[in-house]
């Protein structure tokens, strides 16, 4: 053992992990560049920001900042309960649920278990897993860009121990139909617990013809979490919280043997009671979003991109170059997007329904990307002809 190499002091789940692709920051852009306006599309966050009461709460709750949280989130979890329908103990709280899906894994899963998730995907689904020497088993998409349920089926074996996915799909966009989630719970054997991650679930809620998997996935009887939080539609990113609905509280209890047991902070205990209680700042982003998506995709089309319909606030969409050097190129007019660096879909971008005039932005500067990559590969092939 060379011991100067530090990575041999981690376990060998840790040391092979791929590092979570976080994106850049505007500030990064704006110096790397020197930029003055910077379109921040990568992260899926929500240009229209919280309820004006979450100022107000936050601003109370920052005065009794000596105190530690209170640990079982009560007053957030009444008025969840309440508005859910569901009772107070099939909650548990995170740091983000992005936490929930870090002690789901290391409360169920053990070395050589199998989790099936689908490719391409949300990376925190991969990398807990892992973490634990759990194997992780993705089912790509359609070639359409839908959910190949036969093939999730399929890949169920005695050693799954979860499924875990997000719907809507996090970053194709597409979702579940109730037939189709109803094919996978009629087949999910008693071994295997559902995580079911619907991080958008308000947006794609706006919709029409999204189901209600909540209801449908309890009326199975099938041991799941539900996770949902407050990053998204929500708009408090920043805060860090997020939550699960449990099928039964023996499940909330051993979810809360492995959290720290403050994990969500003061803060955003209140923030989040704030943001709950203003349905109409709710329903203004859910239609800011879903009019600015259709018109993206629509300008999207005009330059010659195809996108899967999303219920989400992000569009998914293959250029024909690489996705790093649009990705690069976007960098230098000052627009952050996702690009995807998975197998099989590194020519895939991910880009979030941002503000009406950031997503100008994003437009002009993509017709400008493509036109000039373009450009190169017509001097290219004109070189190689020559
Ligand atoms: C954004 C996102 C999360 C994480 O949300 P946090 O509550 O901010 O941790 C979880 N799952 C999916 C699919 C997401 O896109």
């Amino acid at each position: 053992m060379n011991p100067c190499d530090l990575n041999l002091l981690a376990r060998a789940e840790v040391r092979e992990l791929a590092s979570y692709n976080a994106g850049l920051s505007s500030d990064a852009v704006r110096k790397r560049f020197g930029l003055n306006r910077i379109a921040k599309l990568g992260s899926n966050e929500n240009p229209l920001g919280p309820a004006p009461a979450v100022a107000v709460a936050m601003a109370k709750a920052c005065s009794e900042i000596a105190l530690y949280p209170d640990a079982s989130c009560q007053e957030l979890r009444d008025a969840l309960a309440r508005k859910l329908g569901v009772p107070g103990e099939h909650l548990v709280f995170g740091n983000g649920s992005e936490d929930l899906l870090s002690i789901i894994s290391r409360v169920f899963l053990d070395h050589d278990d199998e989790v099936v998730t689908v490719v391409p995907s949300f990376g925190l689904h991969f990398i807990y897993p892992l973490a634990t020497g759990a194997h992780v088993v993705g089912v790509p998409m359609t070639a359409s860009g839908a959910f190949d349920v036969a093939a999730m089926i399929a890949a169920i074996t005695p050693r799954t121990r979860l499924l875990m996915f997000s719907c809507p799909s996090n970053p194709v966009g597409c979702t579940l139909n109730a037939d189709e989630l109803q094919q996978l719970l009629d087949v999910l054997p008693a071994h295997c617990l559902l995580v079911f991650d619907e991080a958008y679930y308000e947006y794609a809620q706006h919709e029409i013809d999204y189901p209600d998997c909540l209801g449908l996935i309890q009326a199975s009887s099938k041991p799941f979490v539900l996770l949902r939080t407050f990053s998204k539609a929500y708009s408090l990113a920043g805060l860090r919280i997020g939550y699960g609905i449990v099928s039964d509280p023996t499940l909330a209890d051993l979810i809360d043997r492995l959290r720290t047991p403050f994990n969500v902070n003061r803060v955003a205990q209140a923030a989040a009671v704030a943001a709950l209680a203003d349905d109409a700042h709710l329903q203004a982003t859910l239609e800011h979003v879903a009019g600015e998506r259709q018109r993206m995709a629509s300008e999207l089309r005009v330059l010659g991109v195809d996108c899967v319909p999303s219920m989400a606030n992000f569009l998914f969409f293959k250029t024909a170059y690489n996705a790093e050097t649009v990705n690069q190129s976007l960098l230098r007019q000052g627009v952050i997007l996702k690009p995807w660096r998975e197998p099989g879909y590194t020519d895939y971008l991910r880009v979030s329904v941002g503000s009406h005039q950031d997503n100008d932005l994003f437009l002009a500067a993509l017709a400008n990307s493509l036109a000039s990559l373009a450009e190169h590969s017509l001097d290219d092939q004109q070189t190689r002809s020559a």
